[in-house]
């Protein structure tokens, strides 16, 4: 009898217990839009779109905006975009006002670049009594050295700023571009294939940077998920969310995340790649990343981008 119920004990533990979830951090670069101009009417569209489905799943999120794209004679209703996200109750952080490199341009202009890039979104945040504290690099790309790098994190530290790393991304930029391309010239069934394979490859990359996070630290970390602020997530929010609760990520906000004691390991990559972060622990601690089942992008939204792009 009691191995019976001990038999039961552990049916009970491998099918009834529910599984431990992970947390999964949702940042959104280059706010209020990703990609190429968009009028007032088509960036209100799809800022609507990413709030509507982030609320309508629960998903809290930070984005990261350029403030030159405010720019323009349509400057009102492009802040009262990022208004939109505060009012939503999401967060913003600093890219950088042109998004640029640091691997390209010179430290001091870069830095001004910088303190540039919060002139409007400073004020807006503290109406909503919140401050700015968290900086993104543009392309992932913290300069040519690690004496440019620490210079300049040593700026952002004096200056009440955080990185914002990435331990989680989808490459949803070269989706998001052949997806605009193809709404552009109005091919639906184009922009549709284009999302399926999106998020296809969106299951494969997720399931890939967990298993990369146990072959590194022996678990899963607390995830910092890079996307971007497109039409394509806009559309495609409640297929993201399915695919964070098929794998058991429960979206918090980036302070969360951020406790993760490994947000602390300082790693000492200087080069010019702008990778990911389990990319650059696995360089500091000299220790391989499973990347032969890295899933790769369909060769045909590969070549697409690069056609789009060149
Ligand atoms: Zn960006």
């Amino acid at each position: 009898m009691a191995s019976f119920r001990c038999a039961l004990a552990l049916l009970y533990l491998l099918i009834g217990a529910p599984l431990r979830a992970g947390d999964v951090a949702l940042t959104f670069d280059d706010l209020p839009t990703y990609g190429r101009f968009r009028t007032v009417a088509e960036a209100q569209r799809l800022t609507g779109g990413l709030l509507d489905g982030l609320r309508r799943n629960r998903l809290p999120a930070i984005g990261f905006d350029n403030e030159k794209q405010l720019e323009g004679p349509d400057k009102a209703a492009r802040i009262a975009l990022l208004t939109r996200w505060l009012d939503a109750g999401m967060q913003i952080g600093n890219h950088g006002y042109a998004h640029l490199s640091l691997d390209r341009t010179p430290l001091d202009r870069y830095v001004a670049d910088t303190a540039r890039g919060e002139t409007i979104t400073r004020p807006l945040l503290a109406a909503h009594g919140e401050t700015e504290r968290w900086f993104r690099y543009p392309y992932l790309e913290s300069g040519n050295s690690l004496a440019v790098r620490r210079a300049f994190e040593a700026w952002l530290t004096a200056h009440g700023y955080r990185v914002a790393p990435v331990t989680m991304e989808n490459a949803d930029w070269e989706f998001a571009d052949v997806y605009d391309d193809a709404l552009g010239r109005g091919d639906q069934a184009a922009a549709s294939r284009a999302r399926d394979q999106y998020l296809e490859f969106t299951a494969a990359a997720v399931a890939w940077y967990r298993k990369a996070s146990v072959a590194l630290f022996g678990r899963e970390i607390r995830f910092v998920f890079l996307l971007h602020a497109s039409q394509l997530n806009a559309d495609s929010m409640d297929a993201i969310a399915a695919i964070l609760a098929n794998n058991h990520l429960k979206p918090v906000r980036l302070e969360t995340a951020m406790r993760d004691p490994v947000y602390r390991i300082r790693d000492d990559y200087g080069g010019p790649d702008g990778d990911e972060w389990l990319s650059r622990w696995s360089f500091t601690f000299h220790k391989d990343l499973p990347f032969e089942s890295f899933p790769a992008v369909p060769a045909g939204i590969d070549a697409t981008e690069k056609a789009l792009t060149r």
